[in-house]
């Protein structure tokens, strides 16, 4: 049974109709609050939601403001993200596919939620929409056959890369222009792998103040999920709530003709199908 959950207010909730239920006021106490603890307790929260959910009393909330969200992953301990993982993407940037999964990471502390407000402080910020693998079960050496067993599941992710700070020497750093406030909007939910037909294959679409900027399929990732999971497993221990984002395909801004970036005052929209949609606004940074 589908299973999106959400984080309402720093809570733990799961969508249901229109609205959401908290995780732990209508267990009874049984589960977690955190929305941390209710991913590495996934499997116990899902078999409640599957048994109990329709049925829930306590802890409704009957209309769910998005405004009111916040990531549904709030403090993984590792966020990976992939460059260079489309094959439309690596070609209009006019380099050539990676032989092995491109990694580098956005600091957890720019994950933001659906609605956030993105700060704009330089002259060549960009949009790049990605669909999210969120790790359920974490390990090390995963075969690729059971990468899957590992994933909680997916939500929809916005790369947001300050290009100046990426290119600002040579070679390229990436993690920090990728990392300031507010640049990693996450969400609206984490769903489970059961709501989704196929994950290599998903329809997804980043808007800029209306323009269709992204259009492309999953299935044009270089890397799939499983081979990503598999191939970071052999270096690294992944744990339970980490993220991977999984690159972005063409018609990001810097490579545009003419170039396009984003302003104060635009508004981004990120959508992949069956996963939902982020809104989010270009605002003038904070003075400090
Ligand atoms: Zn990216």
């Amino acid at each position: 049974m589908k299973t999106a959950l959400v984080n309402l207010h720093g809570r733990a909730a799961l969508r249901r109709g229109d609205g959401a239920v908290d995780l732990e006021k209508a267990s009874r106490g049984a589960l977690p609050s955190d929305p941390m603890a209710a991913i590495r307790a996934w499997d116990v929260v899902r078999d409640w939601a599957a048994a109990s959910l329709a049925g829930a009393s306590e802890g409704l909330v009957t209309t769910l403001d998005e405004a009111a969200l916040g990531p549904p992953v709030p403090f993984p301990a590792q966020v990976f993200a992939l460059g260079l993982n489309y094959r439309d993407h690596a070609a209009e940037a006019g380099l050539e596919l990676p032989k092995s999964p491109m990694i580098f990471t956005k600091f957890p502390s720019c994950l933001a939620g659906p609605r956030a407000a993105v700060p704009i402080g330089s002259s060549r910020v960009d949009w790049e929409v990605e669909l999210v693998a969120v790790i359920g079960r974490g390990g090390r050496n995963i075969p690729e056959a059971k990468a899957l067993e590992h994933v909680a599941g997916y939500c929809v992710g916005q790369d947001v890369s300050d290009r100046r700070l990426q290119f600002s020497d040579t070679p390229a750093q990436f993690s920090l222009g990728k990392s300031l406030a507010n640049f990693g909007p996450i969400g609206p939910a984490v769903i489970s792998l059961d709501a989704i037909p196929d994950p290599n294959d998903l329809a997804l679409t980043c808007d800029v103040s209306g323009e269709r900027m992204q259009s492309a399929r999953t299935s044009l990732m270089v890397f799939s999920v499983p081979e990503t999971i598999a191939y970071l497993s052999r270096h690294c221990t992944l744990l339970p709530g980490d993220l991977i984002f999984t690159g972005t395909p063409a018609g990001v801004g810097s490579v545009r003709n003419p170039r396009r970036y984003l302003a104060v005052g635009d508004e981004i929209t990120s959508e992949i199908e069956h996963l939902g949609t982020l809104v989010n606004r270009c605002v003038a940074p904070a003075a400090e």
